[in-house]
């Protein structure tokens, strides 16, 4: 079995407790790789390598920073087949978006940000002969990057990227669920000799992230991760006025105006839906539809819907794979079943699917499900399921529908269906999240500031947002002698 090492310093070290971690497959239940119990002695060591590397990494020309990100983007990209198999057995995942979707989307995170350090721009403010006040902006340190299990290298790199193309040097912790693909990523800096200390990753569970958020020498954290975690994260960081990126959970509504386009919007959201077994935190999960169209969307929807074939993740023909433990299948089974006694309907799904391969049958599987009449006050109208679970409910007015979907601690994404413009801008204004897709869900654009409000978190991913995270500006001000 594999067994997983910190990478620490420029080298693979055992965890400081000498404890792993089995981790499991989804789709069979048995144990797939040992991963390191980290806890504050390695988060520790990691961070003082990243401390003493900052200043060589810091001050190397962007140009050169670039190249190193490139050349990891190229040697993930040599290994996609492999880094697609395993990122699908250590999470669940379907292997075709592991390998259409994930891989590459890390491969391009690191592009991206390799790249965009070679255009930045700094601003210059003139007060008109008497003065020029510039920006300089310069890393801040180490940073702290910590990433959730759904989407793993894709994640983990969408932080570690902007860190190391900024300047910053990095300890990271992947989620102990899936850590596989980090690790290859730790192998791989050590065969293209990425230079010492500048990529720290520790491996484990809650102590190693805690540690991390504590630690006096790693002044910016970006997190992704739920809610109540990013909530004790900002208990910790805020007094010690550390810079911090919180991308939490989201309860993403989905509106389907009386115009919409259904040949569009239904396929659409049974993907929003039931993508990655709905484990994608902008997984549209609330979908609401104008009544005159209830029906006809009703129809069509549940139509697509028992058309999603569950399955083994590694077989080409499947959609949707299992969730990725068996905790987490009982806490989206306890949600379904107070959802049903307060008055829902199942309407399609709501159990463990039969007929599953023989290789499959202690997997975390559920059967994609969709419930109706989900009372408001109900934990799951308000509360994320994380799985493949989704509700539908009528409205009558496209104001009411502004009212449901922002009625909810949540406010991280929503899309939007309607063919008239105005209504898709003002709508799209009024809607509280983090972005708003028209017509269209999880369309990408790494330049674009990626978070979300409310209870989904504070601060911005993407493009320049994410790289002045890392960075601290200063203004210089140049007196001119007149
Ligand atoms: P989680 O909060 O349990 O864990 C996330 C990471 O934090 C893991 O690496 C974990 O080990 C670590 N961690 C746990 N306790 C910690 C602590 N006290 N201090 C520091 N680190 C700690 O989340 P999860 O179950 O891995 O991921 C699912 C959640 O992530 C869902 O709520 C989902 O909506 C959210 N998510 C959000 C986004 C986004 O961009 N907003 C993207 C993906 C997932």
């Amino acid at each position: 079995m594999l067994r997983i090492a910190h990478l620490i310093d420029g080298g693979l070290l055992p965890p400081a407790c000498e404890r792993h971690a089995a981790s499991l497959d989804p789709a069979t239940g048995a144990a797939f790789a040992e991963v390191p119990e980290g806890d504050e002695r390695d988060v520790d060591r990691a961070a003082e390598a990243a401390k003493r590397a900052f200043p060589m990494w810091s001050r190397l020309p962007a140009a050169e920073r670039s190249q190193w990100l490139l050349r990891l983007a190229d040697a993930i990209e040599a290994r996609r087949d492999l880094l697609a198999r395993e990122e699908s057995v250590d999470a669940g995942k379907t292997l075709a978006a592991a390998r259409e979707i994930e891989i590459p989307r890390a491969i391009a995170n690191l592009r991206f940000f390799a790249t965009a350090i070679l255009h930045e721009q700094s601003e210059l403010h003139d007060m008109g002969g008497e003065a020029l006040n510039y920006t300089l902006r310069r890393p801040r340190g180490v940073a702290g990057c910590i990433s959730p299990w759904n989407l793993p290298l894709y994640l983990f790199t969408w932080k570690i990227a902007p860190a190391l193309a900024s300047g910053s040097t990095v300890v990271a912790k992947p989620s102990e669920l899936a850590s596989v693909t980090a690790f290859r990523l730790a192998e791989i800096a050590l065969e293209i000799g990425f230079p010492r200390g500048v990529l720290n990753i520790v491996f484990g569970a809650a102590p190693a992230g805690r540690r991390i958020v504590e630690h006096p020498d790693i002044p910016s954290i970006t997190f992704t991760g739920g809610t109540p975690t990013g909530r004790a994260i900002a208990k910790v960081a805020g007094p010690m006025f550390k810079r911090t990126a919180l991308e939490l959970g989201g309860k993403n509504a989905a509106i389907v105006c009386a115009d919409a386009d259904l040949d569009e919007a239904v396929p659409t959201l049974v993907r929003s839906a039931f993508s990655n077994a709905g484990q994608i935190c902008l997984c549209g999960s609330r979908i609401l539809v104008h009544r005159s169209r209830l029906k006809e969307f009703m129809d069509r929807f549940l139509e697509q819907v028992a058309g999603v074939k569950v399955g083994d993740p590694l077989e080409a023909e499947t959609d949707m794979g299992p969730v990725v433990s068996a905790g987490h299948r009982a806490r989206i089974e306890g949600m379904v079943a107070r959802a049903v006694d307060a008055g829902a309907v199942v309407s399609c799904g709501g159990g463990r699917p039969r007929n599953l391969p023989a290789r499959c049958r202690d997997g975390f599987f559920l059967e994609p499900t969709v419930l109706m009449g989900v009372p408001a006050a109900c934990e799951a109208a308000r509360e994320e399921f994380f799985g493949p679970v989704v509700s539908v409910q009528g409205f009558d007015t496209h104001a009411e529908a502004i009212a449901l979907a922002n009625d909810c601690d949540y406010g991280l994404a929503c899309s939007l269906w309607t063919r008239d413009l105005d209504r898709a801008h003002r709508m799209a204004a009024a809607i509280e999240a983090g972005v708003v897709w028209v017509n269209c869900w999880l369309l990408r654009d790494l330049r674009t500031p990626f978070g979300g409000v409310k209870d989904s978190g504070i601060g911005r991913e993407g493009g320049v947002e994410a790289l002045r995270f890392f960075t601290e500006p200063k203004n210089v001000c140049v007196k001119l002698r007149g």
